[in-house]
């Protein structure tokens, strides 16, 4: 039996680090394509090769983002009974609320199945913006969990967020700026309402990882402690010291060593302590967002990952607060967290198609056909080395070989080769470096030059998505996310590429592939063809990529399909939020479909007088230009609206 025969959708599980990564909601299945459990492994199962298949059905093209209800919900669970059971194990005498920072992913539809599945928790929102304020204030209702003020603000913010106090809503403002305070003051008495104020600190302490700088003394948010006891004498003079209810600090996203989190949370813990004295109502203490997501699996303190687990995150912070209060004999805070990126995440997979393929050398190539079209003296020598590559001698003939090509691109240049000779010496170069590969399987021990020949042989794959939209963190910040085909894993995959998206710009790629030692160059795939669609999914991108997302190239907003899944297993589109149109992203940048559509009919009207097209040549070329602007951004059928 061949390697090729014996290769299963495990070994593509384990090759892609879906194993390491996918648990507990993706996962390798016999047909050779992914298992969706959005519930959780133990729920009902879907097969997401399968939802492809049925929503293209539905007329709706790719590429598509699958926004599974049930990851949510589960998360939702997930963060709240690691919190629940760290506190129970530990006799906490605090409660935890978990607060969604709706900058992660503000989708209406989003936020709301996050909002009911926290119901129960009495889950609270984050915003940090006004119009984020607005958009919970509309969402919110009098029964709902707190409603956390961030982010900077004016008089304005100040008053649309004391004014949801008094129909029963319950916001506290965050002082982010020691002029904020005032601005508070003087807003709250012109409503007459008192309000409920934190103050965020500006902890020494840092996070770990890419955004360590959003905490630390050179932070750009937060007061410093010798503000904090400015602003705690302001209120002490005025006898206001009651509307100080939260200490808030955030560290930075994606923590990926939780060590950094315990010291800024003895830090923060020590200024609760302090102030808890003279100050009746502070119950809370808010250590903002930072929860991380394991992105590549490897449960490292590598950027895309974490060295630690949701329920390690819980215990640690429960452990270090309980204590330092027992110690210090004041009354332990109520936790709460911001977490936004370990909720949202993971329900989000961008499923996108290949195009084509872009590459710059042949596989095989045919020995006797070469050498029955030339003589020349480095195109059979090469042959020759191709004819009798071993094991053994891979390295040697590697050397020899790059050696022969460099002579023959100087003469090139210099006009003593020919274009067709040239050519022979390419397609045999290439087919001899992608055997000497393949030989590398069967070593021992793989030299590093030899190492670095998959990388050199690697192609593109242009897919149809753009990085710029979907997956901005990929471009800006070399964040790594999964990405992998979804199916045919059943089959060894033969091929290294990198993904190119349809933008015209060379950034937009996916050249970093998540790998538990080492960010991965390549990604092994299949060959594609005509008569069958490959598709592509990149998976945890529910949290900032489609806020971030940009309009580069025109390409808007992808379909998005909301799936729902109930216990026996029915599947409904809960939701479906079609893509920009082509209309859409112009009218963003100012053009107006009547204005553009009148320029063009004049210019084929033109084209008319001057004999250029018939009459009914130009009524095709009309309508043609008139239907596009309904179209899809992307290439390929769009959605039939
Ligand atoms: N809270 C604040 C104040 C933030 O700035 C952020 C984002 O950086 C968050 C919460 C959410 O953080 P994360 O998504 O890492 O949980």
């Amino acid at each position: 039996m061949t390697e090729i025969e014996k290769w299963n959708s495990h070994k593509s599980a384990a090759l892609y680090g879906l194993d390491s990564w996918g648990q507990p909601y993706f996962s390798p299945n016999d047909n050779g394509t992914i298992t969706v459990t959005p519930n959780g492994s133990e729920g009902p199962k879907l097969d997401l090769y399968d939802l492809v298949n049925q929503v293209k059905a539905r007329g709706i093209g790719l590429p598509i983002l699958f926004r599974f209800n049930g990851i949510l919900r589960n998360q939702v669970d997930i963060i709240h009974r690691a919190f629940h059971t760290a506190i129970k194990e530990q006799n906490y005498t605090g409660r935890y609320t978990l607060c969604f920072p709706i900058k992660v992913n503000q989708q209406r539809h989003v936020v709301d199945i996050l909002r009911a599945a926290g119901e129960q928790y009495q889950m609270g929102l984050e915003v940090g913006s006004k119009p984020e304020l607005i958009a919970v204030l509309g969402l919110q209702n009098a029964e709902s969990g707190p409603l956390l003020c961030n982010g900077y603000k004016d008089a304005e913010y100040i008053e649309l967020a004391l004014m949801s106090k008094k129909v029963g809503r319950r916001p506290i403002i965050t002082i982010e700026k020691l002029s904020e305070l005032q601005t508070v003051l003087d807003v709250s008495e012109k409503l007459n309402v008192t309000p409920e104020i934190g103050f965020r600190i500006r902890l020494s302490g840092k996070g770990s990882g890419r955004w360590e700088k959003s905490g630390g003394e050179r932070a750009k948010f937060g007061l410093t402690i010798g503000e904090i006891v400015e602003a705690f004498e302001t209120l002490k003079k005025k006898n206001m010291l009651s509307i100080i209810s939260l200490l808030h600090f955030h560290v930075g996203s994606q923590i990926t060593a939780i060590d950094a989190l315990k010291v800024a949370l003895r830090e923060a813990v020590q200024v609760y302590i302090q102030l808890r004295r003279d100050c009746p109502n502070l119950t809370m203490l808010d250590v903002g967002g930072g929860l991380g997501v394991d992105y590549d699996g490897s449960k490292t303190t590598f950027a895309s990952s974490m060295n630690y687990t949701v329920d390690e995150y819980a215990r640690d912070i429960v452990w270090i607060l309980g204590e330092a209060c027992e110690q210090a004999g004041v009354p332990a805070p109520d936790i709460i967290s911001e977490s936004g990126r370990a909720l949202a995440a993971h329900h989000a997979v961008l499923v996108f198609n290949a195009l084509g393929i872009a590459n710059s050398f042949s596989y095989t190539c045919n020995i006797n056909e070469i050498l029955s079209k030339t003589k020349h003296k480095t195109v059979t020598t090469l042959c020759s080395l191709y004819q009798e590559l071993t094991p053994k001698n891979c390295q040697e003939t590697l050397n020899d070989a790059l050696q022969l090509r460099q002579d023959v691109l100087d003469q090139f240049n210099l006009g003593i080769v020919s274009i067709t000779d040239r050519a022979l010496v390419d397609e045999v170069f290439w087919g001899l470096l992608y055997q000497i590969k393949q030989k590398t399987a069967e070593m021992f021990y793989v030299p590093e030059d030899l190492e670095r020949l998959a990388w050199l042989l690697t192609d593109t794959y242009f897919c149809n998505f753009s990085v710029f939209q979907s997956m901005p963190d990929s471009w800006a910040i070399q964040q790594i996310f999964p990405v992998m085909p979804i199916h045919r894993l059943n089959e060894q995959p033969t091929r290294s590429v990198v993904l190119a998206d349809i933008s015209c710009d060379s950034d937009g790629k996916i050249d970093r592939f998540a790998d538990l030692k080492d960010v991965k160059r390549y990604l092994p795939v299949h060959a594609i063809n005509e008569t069958q669609p490959y598709y592509f999914a990149t998976f945890f991108v529910g949290a900032y990529q489609e806020i971030l997302g940009d309009l580069h190239n025109l390409f808007g907003d992808t379909n998005a399909v909301h799936v729902e899944v109930n216990n026996d297993g029915r599947i409904q589109f809960s939701d479906v939020v079609l893509g920009d149109s082509i209309r859409e992203v112009l009218q963003y940048v100012q053009y107006d479909k009547n204005d553009l559509i009148e320029r063009w009919r004049n210019s084929v009207e033109d084209a008319v007088d001057k004999g250029l097209v018939s009459a009914e040549e130009s009524a095709s070329i009309y309508r043609k230009y008139v239907g596009a602007f309904d179209a899809y951004t992307y290439l390929g059928s769009g959605p039939e609206v």
